[in-house]
């Protein structure tokens, strides 16, 4: 969908408005017809185009981080958080400074302010 709707939106938008204004112009016994016509059209054109940005309008969830510390010396470091990742889990990784074993010593959800971090 996206762009996709969004012009369908447009389209359905602008050729609404033209039948409705030709319809409202003529003298025709059925120009109500083509006034409704384009009323109908020119609502699902505005209904398209809403219906776009609400979706994106929706957050993505909050990125989860990973703190990982090594057991011996002062190592940090900090990674997207992955599936079965918990506090104080022992990981198979080893430490990039020192080749001691690291655990996970935190897992962070991270909120729009970088400041702000919330500890499960
Ligand atoms: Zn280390």
């Amino acid at each position: 969908m996206g762009i996709a709707s969004k012009l369908l939106g447009l389209v359905f938008a602008a050729t609404g408005f033209i039948v409705l204004w030709w319809g409202m112009g003529s003298t025709d016994a059925f120009s109500f017809i083509w006034t409704f016509l384009g009323m109908f059209v020119l609502a699902m054109g505005f209904a398209l185009l809403t219906s776009g940005r609400q979706q994106k309008e929706v957050k993505p969830p909050p990125p989860t981080v990973t703190e990982i510390r090594c057991d011996s010396c002062d190592f940090k470091e900090i990674r997207d958080f992955q599936k079965g990742d918990y506090v104080l889990k022992a990981l198979e990784v080893n430490c990039p400074k020192c080749q001691s074993a690291m655990t996970i010593e935190g897992i962070y959800i991270v909120r729009e302010e970088p400041e702000d971090k919330d500890r499960i």
